[in-house]
Order: C-alpha cells, then structure tokens, then sequence
C-alpha cells in the first residue's frame, strides 16, 4: 500500500509504504490507511489537503466510494464503504478510482501517455490491469470499467479467472502466471537452472528471478516468458486494432522494459494488427514507474475535490 502528498504540480511531496495486510480485513487495512494520511497530511503547512484520491485494485462504484469485487485482496471487499469509512475517519473528501484507470490518468497528465488523444495503458503484475485515454482523458465507461484488457479472452475454453470467466488473458500472463509456470518446468525435469538460482526453494522462482535467469541464458526461462508474453501480446493487438492508439503504456513489475516478456508481447501484438498503422504506434515503458498508480489516485482525488 502506497500513499503519497501531492504538491500542486503533481510531484511527490511526502510519501508512505507499508504492507496491505490484506488477511487482517478491511476495518483493520481501512484504519491503517486512515492513520497514513493524517500523517501525511500533518506535514503540510496548515495542514490544507484538497482532497483524497484512492486507487483500488478491482470494480468500485465510483460516485457512491463503495468497492465491487476485488479479487486479489483476502475477503474481496465487495460492498465495502470505503469512500465515506476514509472521509469520515480523516475528515477529507475521499474519491475512488480503480488502480489501473489511475495509472493512465498519471501516464496521460505527466508521463509516457501525455500528449497523445488515443493511448492503452496496461499494468502486469499480480493481475493484469487496463485503461483506456481518450481525447486526452481517462475514458470510463459504463461504471467506470472501461479498459480491462486482462479479461480479454485469448483462449477460449481456457484457464479459469478470478473474474469467474474461462480464457482471459489475466491468469496467462501475470507475474503468478510466469512463476507457476517455471515451477511446473523445473518440477517436471525441464533442463534448467532455475532450481539451483532459486537455492532449491520453489518459493524463490519469482518472475524477476524468471527473468534474469533468461538474460543469462537459460532457454527455459526464456521460453516461460516468451508463451506469457504472447499471450499478453494476443490481448493487445485485439485492444489495438478496437482503438488504433497512438501510444501504449505498459507498466508494472513483470514487463521490463526490453526483456523477453516485453519483447514477445510487443513482437506479437505488432504481428496480429492489419488493420492500420501499427509501425506508427509507440510502445513505451511507464514514465512514472512504481508511482504512477499512487500518484494518478491523488490526481484523481484532488480533481474531483476542486
Ligand atoms: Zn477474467
């Protein structure tokens, strides 16, 4: 859980990270993020805050701050009151955004995403996150829940997803996805280093260890990688070929910037489009790194305060 001050022109001012602790329940996680802004907010001068921004990782009804179906976090949240619980306990107008339409509102004003009129923002991560800018703007749509390219379904009849529905990309391409995936190869006898880096600990194969294990050569990693991104790169080139964006924005820890995840994601979502000039359309890393969700969330919350 990330928090951060935002000073009038969109930089950092003050920030806070600490475990979610999503297992303890949302009293306990609403209480502990209640606490972490009357923190930050006492080291602003005459403690004057606009408002709070909160991104959420899932569906969240937007107008009235209550959470939908959270699928990563312990319990799920659903019909949490998390908008009117944060503003009654700090005393501050509080507005929700899902995560991933916060990171494209942070990309769009002050990162890889600003200037164009048509981007896709993607995050890859625990889950696969989305949105959409249009006209310059973070597009919403129904409920707010535009833009959710990690429930395209690129395998029909597939993987069961946390949203319920078989065949998404999500459960294909994410940070889990990548690790379970090296473990059945080293379970299963595959010729690789991976168990031998990891120490002999399951556990410790993680999409970061994945990756650096294929830099240094091990075709197995590689080829982990290689099959995630593919798939990833299937669910671009069908959000691609709906919005001929200008930009695409791919963030989160899993996509680094030039590794083979990266690389067969873009390679493959470039192949799949016909349709218009996909030599034209920049593929960009996320300008605002590990920031931009929390920042976007603020940006957010300050401009539905103003
Ligand atoms: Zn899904």
């Amino acid at each position: 859980m990330k928090l951060a001050l935002l000073d009038p022109e969109g930089r950092i001012a003050a920030h806070e990270r600490m475990p979610t602790a999503g297992f303890e329940g949302h009293r306990a996680v609403l209480a502990r993020m209640a606490e972490a802004v009357r923190r930050l907010v006492e080291q602003v001068p005459g403690g004057e805050v606009g408002g709070v921004g909160v991104g959420v990782p899932g569906m969240v009804e937007m107008a009235s701050g209550v959470t939908g179906d959270l699928p990563n976090l312990p319990g799920r949240w659903q019909g949490v009151a998390v908008g009117p619980e944060l503003a009654a306990a700090t005393g501050l107008p509080v507005h929700l955004i899902n995560d991933a339409r916060a990171f494209a509102l942070a990309e769009a004003r002050l990162g890889a995403a600003r200037g164009a009129e048509t981007a896709l923002c993607v995050t890859v991560g625990t889950g696969i996150g989305g949105a959409v800018i249009a006209f310059g703007r973070v597009l919403f749509g129904l409920g707010g829940a535009a833009g959710e390219v990690g429930h395209l379904i690129v395998q029909p009849g597939g993987v069961v997803c946390t949203c319920g529905n078989r065949g998404c990309v999500e459960p294909l391409a994410t940070g889990p996805a990548i690790a379970a995936e090296a473990v059945r190869r080293v379970v299963q006898g595959f010729s690789t280093r991976l168990f031998e880096r990891a120490e002999g600990d399951l556990d410790a194969i993680t999409p970061e260890l994945v990756d650096q294990a294929a830099e240094a050569g091990d075709a197995v990693a590689a080829e982990v990688l290689e099959d995630a991104g593919r798939w990833l790169g299937l669910a671009l080139a069908g959000a691609i070929a709906t919005l001929a964006p200008e930009v695409v924005v791919i963030g989160g820890g899993v996509a680094r910037p030039g590794g083979v995840y990266w690389r067969s994601a873009e390679a493959t979502a470039r192949g799949h489009v016909h349709v218009m000039a996909i030599d034209e359309v920049r593929f960009l890393p996320a300008a605002l790194g590990y920031d931009a969700g929390v920042v976007g969330a603020a940006l957010w919350g300050r401009g539905r305060a103003a």
